[in-house]
Parts: C-alpha cells; structure tokens; sequence
C-alpha cells in the first residue's frame, strides 16, 4: 500500500532533503507531487529515479486524493494553503511556524511525544530546529530527573535561514579569500585594520543583517521588547508544548555562526532530582534517536561538520553545571535540515501509518 505524497517547498533547502530522506526510509510514495512557487513551475526534480515536473499551487483545482502534504514553503504560504489541503483530506505536516502554538494542533517530535500525532485535526506542526534537537536530549533526563530549568546557547548553521543564506556565506568566503590574495597577504600581515578594509568591500549579505563569514551573529529573527529575540521564545514556548510541562523554564540566546550545516547548542539544566554525569551518558546511549560522544581526551565531542547529513542529535560534554546543583551540563550537535526539519517531518508521516491515521 502506497500514498500519495505532495511537498510544498520542494526546490528549498528542505524540500530537497524530503526527497532524500523519503528515498532512504523507503517511505511508501505510491505518487509524488512537487510543488514550490510559480518561480520554479515547470522545473525538473527526480524522485528515485524518475524525473517529475515542479508545479504551482496555482495550478491545483483541487487537493483531493493527497494523504500526506510535507509543507516546507515558509509560514505565510502555510497559513494561506495547508487548510486548504487539509479540507480536502490531506493531513498536512508543517514545518514553518505558522501553526506550531494553535492549541488544536500537535506540535510533534517523535522521540517525545509520538501520540500528540492522535489529535490533529489535519494539520501537524514540525518544531524549530533549535527546538527539536534540545528536546530529544533533554526528555531522558526529563523522565529520570525532571527538569526545572534550562539556559541554552545555539551555535546555528546558516542553512536555517534557507538556500539564499548559504549562498551568501559561500560568497561572502570567496570574496574575502580573493580580497587576500590580491592584496598578497598572508597571516602574518593580518591586522585588524586591514580585516576593517576587507570588510568594507565584501558582497553584503541577503539573508542576514550583518557580515556572516568570519563572524557570529546573536539575532535570528525578529526581537521583542524584553530583547529576546522570536527565535529564542520559540525555545521556551515550543519546549513546553512538546513536554506538556509548563514550568520548565528556557534562557536561549540564539546565535547565526559561519557553519554550513548542523545547529550547535551548549544547554545547562537545573533539574529537580540529582543525576550524575555518569548516569546521564547511560540513559543518554540508550534513548531513540540520540548518540553520545563524549570522550574529550580523546578530543571526541560532537561536531556540527560530522553531524551534518545524519538523522540523530549529538550529544557529549557532560558534566555537572557549576550553578545549577542539581544540574547537568552539556552539548548536542544536529543536522538542522535533517533532524531539525525534513527527518523529523517524515518520522510524523511513519507515525500517521503506525498508528493507522492515514
Ligand atoms: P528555502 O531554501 O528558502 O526554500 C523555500 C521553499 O519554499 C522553496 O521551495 C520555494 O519555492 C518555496 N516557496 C516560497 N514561496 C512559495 C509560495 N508562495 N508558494 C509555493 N512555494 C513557495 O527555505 P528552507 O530552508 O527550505 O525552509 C522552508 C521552510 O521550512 C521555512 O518555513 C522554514 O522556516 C522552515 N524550516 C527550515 C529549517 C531549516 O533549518 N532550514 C528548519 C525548520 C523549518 P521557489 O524555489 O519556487 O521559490
């Protein structure tokens, strides 16, 4: 038995990585229909090994006959077309967040909360990225320890902010690199003052605010008056939602840095019970979706360039925080667009067959 599965948002960063993602799970696509913005109408994809023709959701007349509709087209065209979608039978699953806080719709990460799958009412919301990978690594120390609070800090890859960041950092690199070799410098010759000069002339960035090669940026989204930014709510009000617990506490300061692919967070947890740093690597190695690599003598510690293109959330450098006793320290490493977007997204889907919703 095969269903028939749209993406909305298949020509972007997670778009493509539904097409992997759904090949290497060997999801059962009996029919696929791609769909990005009148832009791409027309553009060839290929889908195991067969080329399909991107279309407009212009063009649709209808949804009916979708089972499954993989939304990853930004939250302005959720909030317009997946209720359409969902009218017509499709159970739609988000990954903007257009409809992550709507109290009638789940907000989902499978190795957390895999029944909340039970109560959509057609729509089923992806969490941000920053929030899934923390929630996995946090709900076995959840279930042995509780939780009271967490301050996070997110090292974030600039694929979270889609193809047109990447572009820019890849630019932004090259020009800086020909900036050197034509001036002849080398690292001796590096001066602030000169790095100043650089700068000034680098191709601005599209996507971000400021300079992103060589540099970190803590702001991603808009702020609000406290000065957290959106991003950094979404941590806090995501996490509750997801945990069914509305007295854990989240601090994120959300960070964009220079790396390509794989969100990076340092996480501090007060919890209500002690737990050793021992005891948090063995429930830690044997929780669903989650790989300990903690050897630091070794210099072995997760890493955002190994993480990259997995399915599972990094985690290492556990220890005991040095504020919060009872606490615990550590460090959890993702691939963003996989875990943190199209994976997550496709493990809804196999839920929606488990449990017999589609
Ligand atoms: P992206 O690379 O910029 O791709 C955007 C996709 O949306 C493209 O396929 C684009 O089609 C399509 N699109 C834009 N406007 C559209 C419209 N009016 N109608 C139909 N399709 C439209 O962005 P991305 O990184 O894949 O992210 C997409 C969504 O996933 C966003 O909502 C983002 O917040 C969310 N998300 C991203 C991540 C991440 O880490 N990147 C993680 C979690 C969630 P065209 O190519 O035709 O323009």
């Amino acid at each position: 038995m095969g269903y028939k599965v749209a993406i909305v948002g298949v020509t972007g960063e997670v778009g493509k990585t539904f097409l992997k993602v759904l090949e290497e799970r060997n999801f059962p696509v009996e029919e696929l229909i791609p769909i990005a913005s009148a832009r791409s109408r027309g553009k060839k994809i290929t889908f195991r090994g067969k080329e399909y023709t991107v279309r407009a959701l212009e063009d649709f007349d209808s949804f009916k006959g979708i089972d499954i509709a993989l939304f990853s087209a930004g939250g302005s065209t959720s909030k317009e077309w997946a209720p359409k979608f969902a009218a017509d039978g499709a159970i739609v699953v988000d990954n903007s967040s257009a409809w992550r806080m709507e109290p009638d719709v789940p907000l989902v990460v499978p190795e957390v909360n895999p029944e909340d799958v039970k109560e959509h009412k057609g729509i089923i919301a992806n969490p941000n990225c920053s929030t899934i990978q923390m929630v996995v690594a946090l709900k076995p120390i959840y279930d042995e320890a509780g939780i009271k609070n967490v301050i996070v800090s997110t090292y974030q890859a600039v694929s979270g902010a889609g193809a047109k960041a990447i572009a820019d950092l890849i630019r932004q690199t090259k020009a800086w690199c020909k900036a050197l070799e034509e001036r002849g410098l080398g690292e001796e010759d590096l001066s602030p003052e000169i790095l100043a000069e650089i700068q000034a002339e680098l191709p601005p960035a599209r996507k971000f605010p400021h300079q992103i090669a060589f540099n970190a940026l803590p702001h991603i989204d808009r702020f609000f008056e406290d000065g957290y930014t959106r991003e950094e709510n979404k941590m806090l009000f995501e996490t509750r939602k997801i945990m069914h617990d509305n007295n854990i506490n989240v601090s994120a300061t959300c960070v964009r840095v220079p790396v390509f692919y794989g969100h990076s967070e340092s996480i501090s947890i007060q919890t209500e019970k002690e737990i050793t740093p021992e005891r948090a690597r063995e429930i830690l190695s044997k929780a669903p979706g989650v790989v300990v690599v903690d050897n630091p003598a070794e210099n072995e510690y997760p890493l955002p360039i190994y993480a990259a293109g997995k399915d599972e959330v990094f985690v290492g450098r556990i220890r005991k925080d040095r504020v919060f006793d009872p606490g615990l320290n550590m460090w959890v490493v993702a691939d963003n667009i996989r875990k943190g977007a199209a994976t997550n997204a496709v493990q809804i889907a196999e839920l929606l067959i488990k449990y017999g919703l589609v």
